[in-house]
């Protein structure tokens, strides 16, 4: 088909739309490693993980082996609400950049939440209703995700309860608000609500508080509240399992016009965006059927891929999750206050670190000022204002288009924007007013973070 026949926008019909999500590890040979028990430093038990989690999303989190997963109908039927999302051409931004590289980008802000959280908030939610529970817990950082949950236990008339960390709650007024309006208790973490919260405070009065604090309140809330399960926006295999609707629209709306991307990019803070929407072509390069490039972007402030390590970590301050496998900071590594707060995860989903550690994907970091700077280019061509984690694609994409522009590559690339950046413009107004940094931690400071991962037997 020829070139000029793709639209600007590619779009699905309803029954174009995927009916089932992709499990990228049924195809992966080296297996992510389990979550184990730091008490004992054997796998968790199923057992175990519905203490926490519900009972369906442990049976996904667990399983290697199913490649396809059936997207219930009422999932499906909330999913028509806005998606699917679309998958653009960027064909202003390639000529502003007279670049010969072809450049699309799926984009996921298209709802209320804002970002491609909510793939995943109604899938968590659903199967808590189906479980009968009364409610769930979470934390939020930036809020992206606390909202996204929202939205999807309003809908379903669940009970939420969101620990907002601290800094965010007092910052972000806006997002605090919205959830409130879905129905949502919200709470400024560390608080004196949980034992660990109050541990928390004890040792550092005055803290704003950290994702990993949050996340350590929030799953004690669940465990000693009958009728409440705790619920993960990022990082966990069953994430990313429900974010591949990402990636299945992408690849049946590129099929559609014969367009097949050589690199596929996308920001990673846990990695749950990135593995949705890389999950059915690296399922094609695992299978040997087809070659891809695929690039992990990560702030410079929070390098989780590029500095960090391959190991058991937990994944929160207060050390009360199981250990994952995964390149991590420490679990104890408090970043820079980096405007990109969906970014600040000390540590990264373990089916990605095992594709990273196998040699299946790439990862770069990038500072932040830089990552303004490129998010404002964008919003001038193409009108969408990007989210500041988002526009750490966008800089990448842009940098492999510009390299195309030098050798004359005729490359597609495909990029993931996550999100819009209406709550960021705080974030906007310090890189205008020449306020923002880019704040790089020293080896030093790794080091010493590294150095406090668990002993694992
Ligand atoms: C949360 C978030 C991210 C990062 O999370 P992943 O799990 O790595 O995808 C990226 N972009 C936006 C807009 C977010 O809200």
């Amino acid at each position: 088909m020829s070139e000029k026949k793709i639209p600007y926008k590619i779009y699905l019909s309803e029954d174009e739309m995927p009916r089932t999500w992709y499990n990228l590890r049924a195809d992966m040979k080296n297996k992510p490693a389990p979550l184990l028990d730091p008490g004992t430093g054997k796998p968790m038990t199923a057992e175990q993980l519905e203490a926490v989690f519900c009972k369906e999303l442990v049976a996904q989190e667990l399983d290697n082996d199913t490649a396809h997963f059936e997207i219930p109908q009422e999932i499906r039927d909330f999913y028509k609400m806005y998606r699917p999302s679309p998958l653009v051409r960027a064909y202003c931004l390639e000529e502003k950049l007279q670049t010969p590289a072809k450049i699309y980008y799926k984009f996921e802000g298209n709802n209320t939440s804002g970002s491609h959280k909510l793939n995943s908030a109604i899938a968590q939610a659903y199967y808590a209703k189906c479980q009968g529970l009364k409610g769930v817990t979470t934390e939020t950082g930036a809020g992206q995700w606390g909202t996204a949950l929202s939205m999807a236990c309003g809908y379903l008339g669940l009970d939420c309860r969101v620990f907002m960390v601290k800094c965010s709650y007092e910052q972000k007024p806006f997002r605090r608000e919205v959830m409130k309006v879905y129905g949502s208790s919200v709470t400024p973490s560390p608080s004196e609500t949980t034992n660990v919260g109050r541990k928390i405070l004890a040792e550092f009065p005055g803290t704003t508080g950290s994702l990993g604090c949050a996340i350590s309140e929030a799953v004690e809330t669940a465990v000693s509240t009958p009728g409440y399960r705790y619920v993960l926006g990022s990082v966990l295999n069953q994430v990313m399992l429900h974010q591949s609707i990402i990636g299945m629209e992408s690849k049946i709306a590129m099929d559609k016009y014969g367009v097949k991307p050589d690199v596929i990019i996308g920001c990673a803070g846990g990695g749950s965006n990135l593995g949705g929407l890389i999950a059915p072509f690296m399922g094609e390069k695992l299978r040997g059927e087809a070659d891809y490039r695929f690039i992990a972007v990560e702030p410079a402030s929070c390098p989780s891929f590029t500095r960090g390590k391959f190991a058991y970590d937990f994944c929160d301050t207060g050390m009360v999750c199981p250990l994952a496998k995964m390149y991590t900071l420490g679990s104890g590594f408090m970043p820079s206050a980096d405007h990109a707060g969906g970014l600040r995860f000390h540590g990264m989903s373990s089916t990605l670190s095992q594709l990273y550690a196998d040699g299946y994907m790439e990862a770069v970091s990038v500072n932040q000022t830089d990552v303004f700077a490129a998010a404002e280019d964008f919003a001038r061509v193409e009108g969408i204002l990007p989210a500041p984690e988002s526009a750490h694609a966008i800089l990448a994409a842009v940098n492999e288009a510009k390299r195309c522009r030098e050798t004359g590559e005729e490359k597609t690339i495909l990029f993931g924007l996550t999100g819009t950046g209406y709550f960021d413009l705080v974030a906007y107004e310090k890189y205008h007013n020449g306020e923002m940094k880019s704040v790089i931690p020293s080896d030093e400071d790794i080091a010493r973070s590294l150095a406090q991962l668990p002993q694992v037997k």
